[in-house]
């Protein structure tokens, strides 16, 4: 891949302020690319992050930041429970009747966990990311974040990126951390593939917790703090959550898309729903249910669509690696898409550790591919398993827990 003709190198990024570190390229300021330039930034790299969007209105729901990820972000300094994130301390289930069918406390499991299962807004840890990003306290260079910068593509070789606006800007290493809808990707070998729906949306939305404990209907499900609560038939499903100290109670409706494949690959973070197609939707289940599902503010209600994609062959090429979303966009089922964006970010920061050279950098990046690509590519298949329609079979959320949440590699390995 070469660049375009006609569009000349007109912007660098210095390399005089520290003589052994890296320019470093990250395209998206999402949560893995702030969380990769926290990393990068330790090691004493200078980090520009090219951002398409404002941030004036960030939008988004709660978050899983399960023990693997909290584990990471506490060696950024980052305690995810003082952005009132709340603590998992267990999971209901029921029917679609209504009817309860089990009840796990988390209460041994969180003694025996190094690290919480938190339960944040995603506004607040980002907001808290960009904060540490460009900080002048803490280790290391503020990153230069730069809003706006939409990149339309990349060269791995010369590690140069093209901007919309036409400008070149040339690193080190580039590291493409734009999320489900990556443009970096085209940059690697079998990179063309496409994100594609999976049959499933999710409707989403907030409301607050008081408003469900007021209610007679409702109030038994919002009791317990921390608690997960899942309704389930065999094609659709909810998960209410809590976050924001317990003020908020999240809500993922995930069920049969109706889109055909071809319209359900848009970039809709913020897609407006139907309140009506959301009780539509679950009309056959218990009345106690429906009632929470009508608390739903029909201004604010989102839908996005679940989209699923085919294994990349590779996640790097030359200088370029990719990160979180654009190299393994996950199902939500398993809530590691965070959590393995930061684990992603951990490991660029430990094969691109302070010391290493630009000529290294390709081999350092086969190396971070090497770390993260089995791991990754487990869990995006037990995302699916564990979204797959559920016919007789009870749903476990636990299932993959012992596999998902282990970050002994991490503390052995850096
Ligand atoms: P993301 O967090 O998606 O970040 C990608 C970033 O790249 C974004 O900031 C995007 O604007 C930027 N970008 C994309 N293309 C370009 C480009 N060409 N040039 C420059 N920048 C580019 N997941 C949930 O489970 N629940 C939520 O409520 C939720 N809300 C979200 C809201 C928003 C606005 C976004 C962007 C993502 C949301 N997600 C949500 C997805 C979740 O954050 C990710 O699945 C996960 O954190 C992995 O992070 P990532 O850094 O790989 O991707």
């Amino acid at each position: 891949m070469s660049l375009p003709t006609g569009l000349s190198i007109n912007s660098t990024v210095d390399s005089d302020i520290h003589s052994t570190s890296l320019n470093v390229i990250i395209i998206g300021a999402g949560i893995g690319g702030l969380a990769a330039a926290l990393f990068l930034r330790r090691q004493g790299h200078k980090v520009l992050i090219l951002e398409q969007s404002r941030f004036a209105s960030e939008t988004g729901a709660a978050l899983h930041l399960t023990p693997n990820s909290n584990g990471l972000l506490r060696r950024l300094g980052l305690y995810a429970e003082e952005l009132r994130a709340n603590l998992m301390e267990g999971m209901a289930e029921y029917d679609s009747k209504g009817n309860l069918i089990q009840r796990t406390e988390l209460s041994v499991q969180n003694e025996l966990w190094q690290h919480p299962w938190l339960l944040v807004h995603r506004v607040h840890l980002h907001e808290e990311l960009k904060r540490l990003a460009i900080s002048a306290d803490g280790k290391g260079i503020p990153v230069e974040l730069r809003l706006r910068s939409r990149v339309t593509q990349v060269d791995p070789s010369a590690s140069t990126v093209v901007m919309e606006s036409g400008e070149v800007v040339r690193g080190d290493v580039v590291i493409g951390a734009d999320g489900v809808h990556s443009k970096a990707r085209a940059g690697v070998p079998g990179g063309d593939v496409k994100p594609k729906s999976s049959g499933k949306r999710a409707f989403r939305f907030l409301i607050p917790r008081e408003t469900v404990l007021e209610n007679s209907k409702t109030v038994q499900f919002a009791k317990k703090e921390g608690e997960l609560v899942m309704w389930f038939d065999k094609d659709r499903r909810v998960i209410m959550y809590p976050c924001d100290s317990n003020r908020q109670l999240n809500f993922v409706c995930i069920c049969p898309s109706i889109k055909d494949e071809e319209k359900n690959t848009g970039d809709e973070w913020s897609s407006a729903a139907s309140k009506d197609e959301l009780l539509e939707v679950y009309a056959k289940f218990d009345e106690s249910l429906q009632t929470l599902l009508n608390m739903a503010d029909a201004e604010s209600l989102k839908v996005w669509e679940l989209l699923d994609m085919d294994i990349l062959p590779t996640w790097v090429n030359d200088r370029l690696g990719l990160l979180g979303d654009a190299a393994h966009p996950f199902l939500p089922h398993q809530g590691q898409g965070a959590g393995c964006a930061i684990e992603d970010a951990a490991a660029l920061g430990v094969v691109l550790q302070s010391g290493v050279t630009p000529d290294e950098i390709p081999e350092r990046l086969q190396l971070y591919e090497t770390i993260r690509y089995q791991r990754a590519n487990r869990i995006q298949e037990y995302s699916r398993i564990a979204g797959a329609d559920l016919g007789e079979k009870k749903l476990n959320m636990m299932e993959f827990a012992a596999y998902n949440f282990g970050h002994d590699e991490w503390d052995n390995a850096t």
